[in-house]
């Protein structure tokens, strides 16, 4: 790696900090660049799963600050520690799983490098759902099965799930560990069975060590996936195989799930995960705030702690105000700075324009405007449609019916259609929720250009 390379990714760094504050991670900076390869800048990342997060969740970012430094369209690789330089169509990066399940599967949920046992903080509320995923991680199969962790949005259920896997991946990198969403497994099964390929579909579900299935409560009212996931779950549950399951209620809670599946999801451990008191989440907001080096004084955690007090997500979102605003203002985070960021209760700051918001959204999917004003409804258009109209309606006082106008004169109750859809998917997607995370930092005043080092 020469020295002018190097400082390229040095400056590509400091861009990607200074324009995706909240994206960035301490860690990045023990990725090691190693060239210019034929129009392509290849970086190592220290493990697979590294690897795997950054190609899927950071690539758009990363290209971006790139293009901005060298002003020229360099495409990027990501390699895992034990990828070779040279064979270039690196094949589909592995999620959770061990070399004979190493899938090619774009339906597996990405891990979280930083969703580990590490990062996740103890209180009252999470600390029996912690306890019995620690001992599932020693001992898969063994400790309690299936596990089932309910609770509300953003309290963490998510994390524990990938901190199980991330631990049984540490320590038996050979276990076949399938981790996917609820709808994942639903449309899995779904194809499936229009191509008659059954036999394949049980063998990948049937086949593995562990089985984690995040949100399970999407089930509610699909049968035919209710009747196949049963013997499923028989399966694995025989051959000592373990499950594990999160969902946003108790397995008597979901509607319309059944009773044999209800009865079987309590035939392990069931565990509530509480709401974080005040102390957690001042920990919370400490530990989140060190994952991004960012330099947080105790009032001011303490501060947010007691400005938001359930969802473990609206915490981080308070981070990346503050977070935001100190960049742009260039300005050393205080109480004084977080009491303007957060605004007063219920006072909405720094308010954008439907304007800037548009640009936003449509900078981020790629699409136009008058797609946007279309009546035409394929996902690539409606997506970017409904979030710009969410968008509006969290950021703006525009009234529905104005906000409607903007995009194709539609009534109000599109717009609050469109409000709903894009909150649910929200709260069950991290990857849009990111999404929406990047597109919402643009929606701040421009930044401040970082410092040119060509
Ligand atoms: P859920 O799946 O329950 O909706 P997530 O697992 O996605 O929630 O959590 C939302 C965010 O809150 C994540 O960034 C997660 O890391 C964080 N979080 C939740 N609980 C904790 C905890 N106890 N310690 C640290 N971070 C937490
Ligand atoms: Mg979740």
């Amino acid at each position: 790696m020469s020295e002018p390379d190097r400082q390229i990714w040095r400056a590509v760094l400091a861009h990607l900090r200074a324009t995706y504050p909240t994206l960035s991670r301490q860690w990045f900076d023990e990725l090691e660049p190693l060239g210019v390869r034929s129009g392509t800048l290849v970086v190592r990342a220290h493990s697979a799963l590294h690897r795997e997060y950054l190609t899927r969740q950071c690539m758009g970012p990363f290209k971006e600050s790139l293009q901005a430094v060298t002003g020229r369209l360099l495409a990027l690789r990501f390699l895992g520690p034990e990828d070779d330089l040279e064979p270039a169509p690196a094949p589909e990066a592995p999620v959770a799983g061990s070399p004979r399940e190493r899938p090619r599967r774009s339906d597996s949920l990405v891990i979280n490098p930083d969703y580990t046992f590490e990062h996740f903080v103890q209180g009252p509320g999470n600390r029996l759902a912690l306890a019995a995923a620690l001992a599932i991680a020693d001992r898969p199969g063994k400790a309690y099965n299936p596990l089932f962790v309910h609770g509300g949005v953003g309290l963490g259920k998510t994390h524990l799930l990938q901190a199980i896997c991330l631990r049984v991946y540490e320590r038996q990198p050979d276990a076949a560990i399938y981790y996917l969403s609820c709808e994942g497994l639903t449309t899995q099964f779904l194809d499936a069975v229009q191509a008659g390929e059954m036999t394949d579909f049980r063998h990948r579900f049937r086949d593995v060590d562990v089985l984690v299935i995040d949100d399970i409560h999407f089930l509610a009212r699909r049968e035919r996936t209710q009747e196949e996931f049963f013997h499923t779950f028989n399966s694995l549950y025989q051959a000592s195989k373990q499950i594990i399951l999160s969902s946003d209620a108790a397995p008597e809670e979901i509607p319309d799930l059944e009773e044999r599946l209800v009865s079987r999801f309590k035939w392990g451990l069931v565990s509530r995960i509480e709401p974080p008191g005040y102390e957690t989440r001042v920990e919370i907001v400490q530990r989140k705030a060190a994952l991004r080096n960012l330099d947080l004084p105790q009032d001011v955690a303490c501060f947010i702690a007691g400005r938001i007090n359930s969802n473990i997500r609206e915490l981080e979102g308070a981070i990346t105000q503050i977070q935001v605003k100190a960049g742009v203002e260039g300005r050393a985070i205080d109480l004084e700075l977080a009491r303007e960021a957060l605004g007063e209760p219920g006072s909405k700051p720094n308010e954008p324009t439907i304007q800037i918001i548009i640009e936003a959204v449509t900078g981020f999917y790629g699409v136009k405007l008058t797609d946007l004003q279309s009546k035409r409804r394929q996902r690539s258009i409606a997506v970017p449609r409904q979030v710009c109209m969410y968008l509006a309606r969290k950021h703006t006082r525009h009234s529905l019916e104005e906000i409607g106008g903007y995009f194709g004169g539609r009534d109000h109750t599109t717009v609050m259609h469109a409000v709903k859809t894009t909150e649910s998917r929200k709260n069950q997607d991290n990857g849009f929720h990111n999404d929406l995370q990047l597109i919402e930092e643009r929606l701040q005043p421009p930044t401040r250009r970082p410092v040119d080092e060509r």
